[in-house]
């Protein structure tokens, strides 16, 4: 591959350290942006850079956004008494996409895993509390992942939301032991929403 000029070299190695992509696919991609009309190299340039430019953390959820509150925090049709808990946007995005759900969310950026030095004070747990604190919720949905970590979690968020007078449920039935939630059928999802059950 060293015959290939330094800026083909270079975007090789770019494309190399994406997730999932091998040598041989990131080569097949720059050779494939050398061809393509300069237009096309452009609009990728440039989207990569409004991504990285652009883009925060919902003020009242923490998933991502372009604007201080994110579409659904923003979204008048939501109802603002029930919070469900995940982990990250996609899972945000899986719960969505089963449509059983119309209150807003809570991401916490992560589990607990001591394991990676991940503790309490490395996810949005002190922001999820003041929001129940504040009376923002009757209901806390926890929707995190069944692996040992996301376990783990639950039941940190469980014993810290006791001390306030609000509903805890968890969502349960049909979530395969040790999945993440992404990888649940949205029918299969929804089902698990509805079904959720008193902590
Ligand atoms: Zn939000």
């Amino acid at each position: 591959m060293n015959h290939y000029p330094r800026s083909v070299l270079n975007l090789i190695d770019s494309f190399s350290r994406l997730p999932g992509i091998g040598k041989k696919t990131a080569e097949r991609l720059a050779l494939h942006v050398l061809r393509a009309p300069r237009s096309e190299a452009e609009q990728l340039a440039r989207n990569l850079m409004d991504l990285k430019n652009n883009m925060r953390l919902c003020s009242r959820c923490y998933t991502l956004s372009e604007d201080d509150l994110c579409g659904i925090c923003a979204n008048p049709a939501r109802l603002k008494h029930l919070i469900c808990v995940v982990e990250k946007p996609s899972d945000m995005a899986a719960v969505e996409r089963s449509g059983a759900y119309k209150g807003l969310y809570h991401v916490l950026q992560g589990v607990l895993s001591p394991m990676d030095n991940v503790g309490p004070d490395d996810l949005r747990i002190k922001e999820l509390l003041a929001r129940v604190r504040d009376g923002q919720a009757s209901e806390v949905i926890i929707a995190v992942g069944t692996s040992v970590e996301g376990e783990a979690t639950a039941g940190y968020l469980i014993s810290r939301l006791h001390t306030f007078p609000v509903k805890i449920t968890r969502i349960a039935s049909g979530i395969p032991v040790g999945g993440d939630l992404k990888y649940v059928d949205p029918v299969t999802l929804k089902r698990a929403m509805e079904a959720r059950r008193d902590t």
